[in-house]
């Protein structure tokens, strides 16, 4: 089973298949399909705040649920869809119940149902309202909150996956991950930029914005969203674009999954897909400030075809922290080490181990995903397709944007936030740091109200993280939690107070302002409109 890392956990060289490289993808640590008893209160917590939501956040009065479903009314549900519906006691029940993240194992939902069209959708929706069951959207179960699961009914859109090109437009069916979204695009030399996690949902990543590799150059995953296929709480399957439904076509673009109904289909924009310069240079932690410095003044200015994170990362135990630059460039060789270039030259230092190459688009996109020495299909989870060598994690993410440079104060703290994990009695195998990722270009050309996703003035976004082994001790992990709230709350006076909606934070309290900033109002508006009685719900529902 393969290790999968994460370009926005922790980035570790490895020697990969053409030349040395990175692992990078989702998460540090291998995880076991076994249920992770560590953070099973944190779930069930989880669970029950979704049920309290739905109690407190009312809206409009719903119509009176006709009491709970029998057994005879699952079983006819069963019946009147074309997927499979998976119930508890069921044999497929273990796995079909989970989500990426194994600290989710605890919670039980009534049902799971594969919906292979959107009429399937239709009939599950029928069934939630006339029960007044909790239901949830799942596509790539990457919710930091668990939030794509539910003790009602999961309306799973993966048997809906699929890349269809067409010209220069591609529509992708909603349950398509990451990794076969651009394996499906490149087949046919096309691109759409996404984030790096080839477990990631097309839905859910897509909902609320995307970031990614390329978003410098051809904006979020949904800033290329031409039209969407959508079946609302009502049931009516509708298609939005600039000229039908604009309004929930707007919402669908940033404002966050689970809120507006359940997305069947995107078609999206799609640009060249040739060839593409990838990098990853290190430095002595000695020289991390300097970095730093030079990385914020650099990355977030520089020409549209360049992309760049930075990581800092560091391990319990006193071990020295590492910081690592990785990204890439469309363009040549020659004309990337002309960037990067600067980059040494305002660090005051090269790199002690720099790696460039020049690969195609699919390639770029495997190591990105941690998968370099994979093939697409193993670059997957093995519950998922068969021959797939990806494992699940546990991991805990907080999130920033930033929209001034951080002062050498702000650097001082940053580096003493990173440095004070190895002094925490964390998990062995346990990891914490923070990533941050270049924005600006094709991403803050767009106006903050023109779709839903507000943040378009940030010169990056960061992302805490903490991981840790599945099975790791409960005291451990919750004091890996600790560290990494204090080390968010360090760095309160210099971010923006913006938090990006895709990491979702279920210990964000001022998460309106947050996530949507002055777009939360009218987002209220087409929730009104189109969910008046609050069919999708959970804690941090619009
Ligand atoms: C390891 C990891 C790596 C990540 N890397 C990136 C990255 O590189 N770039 C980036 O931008 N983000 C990244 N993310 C964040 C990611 O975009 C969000 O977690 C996203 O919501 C996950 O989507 P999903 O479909 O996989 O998850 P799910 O848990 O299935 O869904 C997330 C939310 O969307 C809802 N939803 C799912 N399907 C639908 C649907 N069809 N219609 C309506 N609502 C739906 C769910 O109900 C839930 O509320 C990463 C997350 C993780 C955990």
């Amino acid at each position: 089973m393969a290790t999968v890392q994460g370009r926005r956990a922790f980035l570790r060289w490895a020697a990969v298949s053409g030349g040395a490289g990175l692992l990078s993808s989702c998460s540090r640590n291998t995880g076991s399909a076994a249920a992770n008893s560590v953070t099973g209160g944190a779930a069930s917590s989880a669970a029950a705040t979704a049920g309290g939501a739905a109690r407190t956040q009312g809206g409009a009065a719903a119509p009176r649920p006709s009491g709970s479903p029998t057994p005879a009314d699952w079983t006819a549900l069963g019946h009147d869809l074309s997927g499979p519906l998976v119930r508890p006691g069921q044999a497929a029940y273990t796995v079909s119940k989970r989500l990426f993240d194994p600290r989710f194992d605890s919670l039980h939902p009534a049902g799971v149902a594969y919906c292979r069209n959107p009429h399937d959708v239709a009939t599950c929706l029928a069934f939630v309202r006339k029960f007044g069951l909790p239901v949830a959207a799942r596509c790539g179960g990457h919710s930091y909150a668990g939030w794509s699961s539910t003790s009602g009914l999961i309306v799973d859109v993966t048997p809906m996956a699929g890349v269809n090109v067409s010209g220069s437009t591609a529509t992708v069916g909603a349950g398509t991950k990451l990794i076969d979204f651009y394996s499906g695009l490149a087949a046919r030399g096309r691109a759409v930029p996404g984030g790096s996690c080839p477990t990631v949902g097309i839905a859910g990543l897509t909902l609320g914005g995307g970031v990614g590799v390329v978003s410098r150059a051809y904006g979020l995953t949904s800033d290329n969203v031409q039209s969407l296929q959508i079946v609302t709480a009502d049931g009516h399957i509708r298609t939005c674009n600039a000229s039908t439904n604009a309004d929930l076509f707007w919402a669908c673009r940033g404002g966050g999954g689970g809120n507006f109904g359940v997305v069947t289909s995107f078609t999206f924009t799609t640009h060249p897909a040739g060839e593409i310069v990838l990098f990853f240079l290190s430095w002595p932690w000695s020289q991390a400030a300097r970095v730093i410095s030079a990385w914020q003044s650099w990355a977030p200015h520089a020409p549209d075809a360049l992309w760049s994170n930075l990581h800092l990362a560091a391990a319990p135990g006193g071990s020295i922290p590492s910081i690592q630059v990785g990204g890439t460039y469309l363009g040549s060789l020659s004309a990337a080490s002309a960037q990067l270039d600067k980059l040494y030259a305002a660090a005051g230092s090269d790199p002690s181990s720099p790696f460039m190459e020049t690969t195609s688009w699919l390639h770029a996109m495997l190591v990105e995903a941690g998968c370099a020495g994979l093939t697409v299909n193993q670059c997957h989870l093995p519950t998922q397709t068969p021959g797939g060598q990806l494992s699940r994690a546990s991991e805990y993410a907080k999130s920033d944007f930033f929209t001034k440079p951080l002062s050498s104060h702000g650097i001082g703290t940053l580096l003493s936030g990173v440095e004070s994990f190895q002094r925490v009695a964390g998990a062995p195998g346990a990891s914490g740091g923070i990533a941050f990722d270049a924005l600006g270009g094709a991403v803050n050309r767009v106006a903050p109200g023109a779709t839903a996703f507000v943040h378009r003035d940030a010169l990056f976004q960061a992302q805490y993280t903490t991981t840790w082994p599945v099975g790791s001790a409960a005291a451990a992990v919750a004091r890996q939690h600790a560290w990494q709230q204090s080390f968010w709350q360090s760095m309160r006076p210099y971010a923006s107070g913006q938090a990006y909606q895709n990491y979702i934070d279920p210990a964000l309290t001022n998460w309106r302002q947050a996530y949507y900033g002055a777009n939360y109002t009218r987002l209220t508006q087409v929730k009104a409109a189109y969910d008046p009685h609050r069919v999708f719900r959970f804690p941090q529902a619009v």
